[in-house]
């Protein structure tokens, strides 16, 4: 990971947010921008320098990690206030910091550490880079989907009536961590029969049942970034309505993914599988947001919904995820990861997709 790179973008970006300093504290975007992995560390980045902070326990650590790109200090008395110290010698009249993971009451401290500094809230000024992966990013993302795709296959392989969704999901962890995954990317969804109306459902004590649909979602952490994709199946012969919703499902999908480019919308996208299914009469059954981007965090920015904001742009990567839930009955999900490229999407996940509902 280009680490100097991220801090030197970042850096360069004071003017606009006009502050002379911008403290990030949030460990997620610590990491991403410096390779540091413990819990206890805030990087303070000015125009001429970066300087991270943390205290004695990590030392060595730290200089390992981030050693090259930054200027260890090791806090004697917390971390903020090993801050101040440093906006105080080098009369920073204006220091950022990250308002959506400073808590108020922190602030306030803050506030009276930096005495005549003045604390200006920042929004997403990290995640704003997080958006665009680098190539580094991407081949680290590639395999994790591989790890998921490679573990999905084999549960697929051992899903029978008589199983419990628990067991599904604990063959999945093993099958991701036996493939280099550190773990998973969230806690596996096994949601089969009437459950599969939980869009949330994570894996129960229920026992899978001959003509059940069952959504499994699922993703590896591989070197600390996530995949994420879903399948529905079904055991044994499928009924009218199931096989329907499924390809309803499918087609809406389908058609978002094909649309998905730099400079469509994130609503838009939405929009478009939303408007297949609502036209199918499942307006109510489609609850969630089309997708969301994906990396060091499961879901981060953009979220494709019906308030996404913004609009693709190449190099995010992003999920496409519509499902439909029919209380008591089931649910379909199909959600893949894809990379918007120059002019179009690459769809990353290698597991088939087929257009009608696959009956084990
Ligand atoms: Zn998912
Ligand atoms: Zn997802």
């Amino acid at each position: 990971m280009n680490y100097s790179l991220r801090l030197q973008t970042l850096r360069a970006r004071l003017p606009k947010l006009k502050c002379d300093a911008l403290a990030v504290s949030h460990l997620t975007n610590i990491g991403y921008l410096s390779g540091f992995s413990g819990s206890s560390g805030l990087l303070l980045l000015t125009r001429d320098a970066a300087h991270f902070i943390t205290d004695f326990r990590y030392k060595s650590q730290a200089q390992n990690q981030v050693g090259a790109h930054a200027e260890i200090v090791i806090a004697e008395r917390g971390l903020w206030r090993e801050a101040a110290k440093i906006v105080s010698k080098e009369r920073l009249a204006r220091v950022g910091f990250e308002a959506e993971h400073v808590s108020v009451a922190a602030w306030q401290e803050i506030q009276k550490l930096f005495k005549t500094a003045q604390t200006v809230p920042t929004t997403r000024a990290v995640e704003t880079l997080r958006l665009h992966k680098d190539a580094d990013e991407m081949a680290i993302l590639r395999r994790a989907v591989q790890i998921a795709d490679e573990t999905f296959a084999e549960a697929v392989e051992i899903l029978r009536p008589g199983l419990s969704e628990r067991e599904v999901a604990a063959a999945i962890e093993n099958g991701v961590k036996s493939r280099g995954a550190s773990g998973l990317s969230f806690e596996t969804i096994v949601a089969s029969g009437g459950r599969g109306a939980l869009p949330h459902g994570v894996a129960s004590e229920k026992i899978l049942e001959h003509g059940d649909m069952v959504t499994i979602d699922m993703g590896a952490r591989f070197e600390g970034y996530c995949s994420d994709m879903t399948r529905t199946v079904c055991l044994g012969r499928a009924d009218v309505q199931q096989k329907e919703i499924y390809e309803l499902t499918w087609r809406a999908q389908v058609a978002a993914l094909e649309a998905m480019k730099p400079g469509l919308g994130c609503k838009a996208a939405d929009d478009i599988a939303r408007g297949i299914i609502n036209d199918a009469g499942y307006k109510k059954n489609f609850g969630h947001g089309l997708g969301h981007g994906v990396g060091i965090d499961i879901h981060e920015a953009p979220r494709l919904s019906r308030l996404g904001k913004g609009q693709l742009a190449a190099g995010m990567i992003v999920t496409c995820e519509p499902g439909i839930y029919l209380p008591d009955f089931g649910g379909v999900r199909i959600e893949d990861m894809l990379l918007i490229t120059e002019n179009g999407a690459e769809v990353l996940t290698g597991t088939p997709k087929p257009e009608r509902l696959l009956e084990l």
